[in-house]
């Protein structure tokens, strides 16, 4: 703790919280875990223990739940009027706004990320997504329904809360998955208990005592710290939740369908993806290098969305892959609050072995290096080298896995192959995103309703925005989070018939 309130770039709002003792927000007060155990929170640029935060574990997470559930069945929240709650959305929005440069501190030095980045993307996107739903808040309404059985009968349907929210995020965008996932849940008006990631839980700390400054009831939102298995698996399965919404990988999202049967709780799910870019030969080539580099570099890879296979008609693929490897081997590593950071360290020494082990693996299947490798050159920190590889075939495991890290397979096709690209851009278990760089708009349209994927972009990549619908085909999950789509998840219909 010490070392880092010493850090001079760090502001005085930031060391005063950092050097506080952490707590959980469950039923409007700020709390220790019940045994008193805490976890350690690591700056992923050092290696060293930041701070400690405390451990949930099944009984905390069961006062949490109580909370929520009584916040819900007896509370404010739910019978509150529209206007009001989007009010206390709106409320929120600001009070996260004016505190801009502590949130991007906070998401830098937990995560690694840049804090340039965070400063212009994961915060101000926060923002917005509050700002987004707060409108949604007045617009939920049902419909009146004419029946065949004539006009004896007056229909309509009622579109309400869907009741106790349980809300799993990861480490990526800490701040703004926990935006993601609490806006929309509490414009329908359901309460919520959040966990938020073990490796990443100090901005959802912070605006937990923002919610709590914006006004919100007790019990309406509870945020809790702990690991995966302690907290999540246990909330996940809580027999008094009513459904939970999930961001993480594939692999724990079938976790999360299973611990969901015991009571049918709804479930919604945000999960890995192996996104495919497809580099036609009259895309403009400087924007094609700049925006293929930036669907895999971006947040050092760590992209559930992440441009990961580059596929390059063969009249480009010199002069793309050589512009990639170009700017890959340009970008600077620092700690995230280095103001020379172009790419930070990845979140953890797990993330770090995994990623270095699948750069590896590609090498041991006879992938070539054309940038990057395992080896970093920065002597401590979880830094690892934005890395192109060339010579990948469809079934390695670098081009079929999820790395999540900065690692592109860049892949060769020809005019020949214009149906088969499609296909093999297809060809793996996910479908979250993918996108398209060419200047021929019959192309562009067509291939993107060839793609089996939840959002295609066009001569674009990552490009969010609380209005638009995000979230995977296949193996990528279930349900949409943003734009109108992701009220769904929130609300359930309810059918009223009167006999007239
Ligand atoms: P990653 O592998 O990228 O860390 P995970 O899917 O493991 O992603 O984690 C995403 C979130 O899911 C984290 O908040 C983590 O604590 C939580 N989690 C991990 N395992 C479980 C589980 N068995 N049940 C519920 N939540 C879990």
């Amino acid at each position: 703790m010490a070392t880092l309130s010493m850090d001079p770039r760090l502001s005085r709002r930031t060391t005063d919280f950092l050097s506080s003792d952490h707590r959980m927000l469950i039923d409007g007060r700020f709390v220790a875990a019940e045994s008193g155990k805490t976890l350690p929170v690591y700056n992923p640029a050092t290696g060293e223990v930041i701070t400690q935060v405390p451990e949930a574990e099944a009984e905390d997470v069961n006062r949490a739940v109580t909370a929520a559930r009584r916040a819900f069945d007896e509370g404010p929240w739910p019978r509150m009027s529209p206007s009001e709650r989007g009010r206390v959305l709106w409320k929120i929005a600001d009070l996260v706004e004016e505190h801009l440069e502590e949130f991007a501190e906070l998401e830098s030095l937990d995560n690694g990320k840049p804090f340039s980045v965070a400063r212009v993307a994961d915060v101000p996107l926060t923002v917005d997504m509050f700002r987004y739903m707060s409108g949604w808040a007045t617009k939920i309404s049902g419909k009146t329904l004419p029946l065949s059985a004539g006009y004896d009968y007056h229909s309509y349907t009622l579109r309400e809360p869907i009741g106790v929210v349980a809300q799993i995020i990861p480490w990526n965008f800490p701040l703004l998955m926990a935006a993601w996932k609490l806006a929309p849940a509490l414009a329908c008006g359901c309460t919520i208990v959040l966990k938020l990631a073990e490796q990443t839980p100090l901005s959802g700390l912070r605006l937990a005592q923002l919610l709590d400054e914006a006004g919100l009831p007790a019990g309406v939102v509870n945020v809790i710290t702990g690991y995966g298995e302690g907290a999540g698996a246990p909330l996940a399965a809580h027999e008094m939740v009513d459904k939970v919404a999930f961001t993480g990988s594939t692999e724990v999202g079938k976790l999360i369908v299973k611990a969901a049967a015991g009571n049918l709780k709804k479930v919604t799910l945000e999960l890995g993806g192996k996104s495919p870019v497809l580099v036609f030969p009259d895309a403009k080539t400087d924007s094609a290098i700049q925006g293929t580099a930036s669907a895999i570099f971006f947040n050092h890879g760590q992209c559930c969305c992440a441009g990961s296979r580059l596929y390059v008609h063969e009249k480009v693929f010199d002069e793309v892959v050589d512009g990639v490897s170009h700017l890959a081997n340009e970008i600077q590593l620092a700690p995230g609050m280095d103001p020379s950071c172009q790419m930070g360290p990845l979140v953890s020494d797990e993330q770090y072995h995994r990623v270095v082990g699948y750069i590896e693996s590609g090498i041991e299947e006879g992938a070539n290096i054309a940038a990057g490798g395992p080896v970093s050159g920065v002597d401590r920190g979880w830094f690892v080298r934005p890395t192109v590889l060339t010579n990948t075939n469809p079934r390695m495991k670098v081009v079929q896995e999820e790395i999540f890290g900065p690692v592109v397979c860049a892949v060769p096709f020809s005019d020949k192959d214009i149906d088969a690209i499609v296909k093999r851009a297809n060809d793996t278990i996910y479908g979250l995103a993918a996108s398209v760089w060419t200047e021929n708009l019959s192309l562009a349209h067509k291939v993107a309703r060839c793609l089996r994927a939840g959002t295609v972009w066009v001569n674009c990549h990552n490009v969010f925005d609380a209005s638009l619908p995000f979230g995977g085909y296949k193996q990528s999950g279930w349900g949409r989070e943003m734009g109108e789509e992701v009220l769904n998840n929130y609300l359930q219909t309810k059918a009223v018939t009167v006999a007239l």
